[in-house]
């Protein structure tokens, strides 16, 4: 038991081995993530088949690319300076050049008024619409920069009449129903028809799979309460929040949206350029150091790599200094704040979750939480008290065991499933003690209950392990 914060790494096809998977699973990652925007089926497949090969607790996340725009493929990366004039078109099957940048927003010359900015790739190159023909726009290029293959394109504060899901979002939501993998991202989502789109896709095959939203842009932010209703959890994608709104809103935005979750019992991960610097280099920088630190202070359940793992020459570096970076903020939070109390709604189970929060943190020296989990939602409760003490969740379903891969401080084990109390202590605290988990002197608190009936947690046991158990 290591850290309690969870970390998703994005995995591309050219670099997925079981062995690298396992290595960034050993320093610490929990969630796989395929960024469909650069991947194909086949290369989806491949990851998600090494994936399950690496460990049955990573979970998979499908990263859909919704309503959003890129630049096409280039076959050499484009230079551009400061004050060129380049042409800009809509064609997702042309490939872009010096001679015409192509995005995949067909009507993008007819949308796009006159003195209109986009900005490529994360911002890093700028244009400015400056006069336009019936087939394209003549821009003025803003500062000097490259354009590769597939690069996000936005056009701040300029909504585009694009549907919720594109073609090939729908075959990658195919895909992740038939190979049950964990988690949908969906990108740009705007409002709860977004969410409800995917969700009735899922419905009608019996998919357990969870939607993740993707607060990317400003229409995401003003409807977050609706978003919060109908998905699992939500991703604060700040690489194209950063542009769709002004950067230095970003922080707040994080914060605000991370405390919503919270307070919803919803997962939440922080997203993007995390530990960007190690795409290139050993270390990182100060600031990205305290980037993390900071989500991890502000009790995000999860941080996110991008192209530090995908693409980056520092992979499992990233993920390591994630993890440390976790440890120690973690380490503070548990002498300074210990857990964060939210209000138990004259909910039993949600009232049983608090209690046996306050008891692993107030009791001295509790080593874990053991839970029992049959849908995963006493757990999330739990999580959600952010107790300093890692949660240990008896799942009993592999489905159920990776769904958790987001929940700050949950740590899982699978056991088949147990009809009464004496069955689940037996299991699991055979299980806990055989694989070192926990030992005989250990204080724990167990929060479990209903087996069967349905109705969530009925009960919170604290002692020595050696009291509740006798192998
Ligand atoms: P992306 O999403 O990497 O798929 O664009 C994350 C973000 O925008 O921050
Ligand atoms: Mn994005």
């Amino acid at each position: 038991m290591e850290k309690l914060t969870k970390i998703v790494a994005t995995i591309s096809d050219k670099r997925c081995e079981v062995e690298f998977i396992k290595s960034l699973y050993d320093a610490g990652m929990n969630v796989v993530r395929l960024n469909t925007a650069h991947l194909s089926l086949e290369g989806a497949k491949k990851i998600i088949d090494n994936t399950k090969a690496a460990s049955e607790k990573i979970g998979i996340l499908i990263d859909t690319k919704g309503p959003e725009v890129r630049t096409t493929k280039t076959e050499t990366d484009i230079v551009l300076k400061k004050d060129e004039i380049i042409f800009v078109k809509g064609d997702p099957d042309k490939f872009s050049s010096k001679d015409c940048i192509y995005c995949s927003y067909k009507n993008i010359v007819t949308e796009l008024p006159i003195n209109t900015k986009i900005l490529i790739d994360d911002g890093s190159i700028a244009f400015q619409v400056i006069s336009k023909d019936e087939d394209k726009l003549t821009c003025i290029v803003l500062n000097d920069g490259v354009v590769k293959s597939r690069k996000s394109f936005n056009i701040p504060g300029v909504p585009m009449n694009l549907p919720s899901l594109s073609g090939k979002d729908k075959d990658f939501i195919e895909l992740a129903i038939k190979e049950e993998i964990t988690f949908i991202a969906h990108s740009f989502v705007r409002n709860k028809e977004d969410v409800l789109e995917i969700q009735k896709i899922l419905d009608a095959y019996y998919s357990d799979i969870k939607i993740i939203a993707k607060i990317e842009n400003q229409q995401g932010i003003d409807n977050i309460d609706e978003i919060l209703d109908n998905v699992y959890g939500v991703m604060i994608a700040r690489g194209d929040l950063g542009i769709e709104v002004d950067a230095e809103k970003i922080p707040l935005i994080q914060k605000e949206i991370s405390k919503k979750c919270i307070a919803r019992r919803k997962p939440v991960i922080v997203a993007t350029q995390m530990l960007h610097s190690m795409i290139e280099n050993p270390r990182p920088t100060r600031a990205e150091i305290s980037d993390v630190a900071n989500a991890i202070y502000d009790d995000t359940d999860a941080v996110m790599l991008s192209g530090e793992t995908a693409s980056g020459n520092y992979p499992v570096e990233a993920v390591k200094m994630m993890s440390k970076v976790a440890k120690q903020v973690e380490e503070y939070k548990r002498d300074n704040e210990k857990f964060k109390d939210l209000p138990h709604n004259d909910q039993i189970p949600l009232f049983l979750a608090r209690t046996a929060a306050i008891a692993s943190t107030e009791l001295n020296d509790v080593k874990a939480i053991i839970a029992d989990s049959a849908t995963g939602s006493t757990i999330r409760n739990l999580a959600a008290f952010r107790s300093s003490k890692p949660i240990l969740a008896m799942c009993y379903s592999k489905s159920v065991m990776r769904h958790l891969s987001l929940s700050y401080g949950v740590y899982v084990e699978n056991i088949m499933l147990r009809k009464s109390t004496e069955e689940f202590y037996h299991t699991s605290f055979a299980k806990l003690f055989e694989n070192n988990i926990i030992s005989p002197e250990d204080k724990v608190v167990v929060i479990a209950g209903n087996f069967g009936a349905g109705i969530g947690a009925t009960f919170v046991e604290i002692s020595q392990a050696k009291y509740l158990y006798k192998p």
